[in-house]
């Protein structure tokens, strides 16, 4: 089975399903912009964690997940929620945005 990490921005929700799971586990470690103090969280199937070859597969993923926030700082970070799906990175946006309320 292939690992899928997420990354989802502290104080948002996920945008997207997150990995398939009976159980998901945040990493201790967030994912840290270097440029500004934006932090996402990693969120991976608990399970995955257990396997001895977790932090081996994991680093490449979170490799790629890194340069993906590192991108969006230039975009303010508007991606909140990526996933690795192989050797790419998706990104998530709200397909259906709430009606922006006119002001009075
Ligand atoms: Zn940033």
């Amino acid at each position: 089975m292939s690992l899928t990490i997420a990354a989802v921005r502290s104080g948002t929700d996920p945008v997207g399903k997150l990995p398939d799971a009976a159980f998901h586990r945040t990493l201790e470690d967030p994912i840290l912009c270097s440029k500004c103090s934006v932090s996402y969280n990693l969120i991976v199937d608990y399970d995955a964690t257990l396997s001895r070859f977790f932090d081996q597969d994991a680093r490449p993923l979170i490799t790629l997940l890194r340069k993906a926030v590192f991108m969006g700082h230039t975009t303010d970070h508007r991606v909140t929620h990526f996933e690795t799906s192989g050797v790419v990175v998706k990104s998530f946006t709200p397909n259906h945005l709430p009606p922006t309320q006119k002001p009075q």
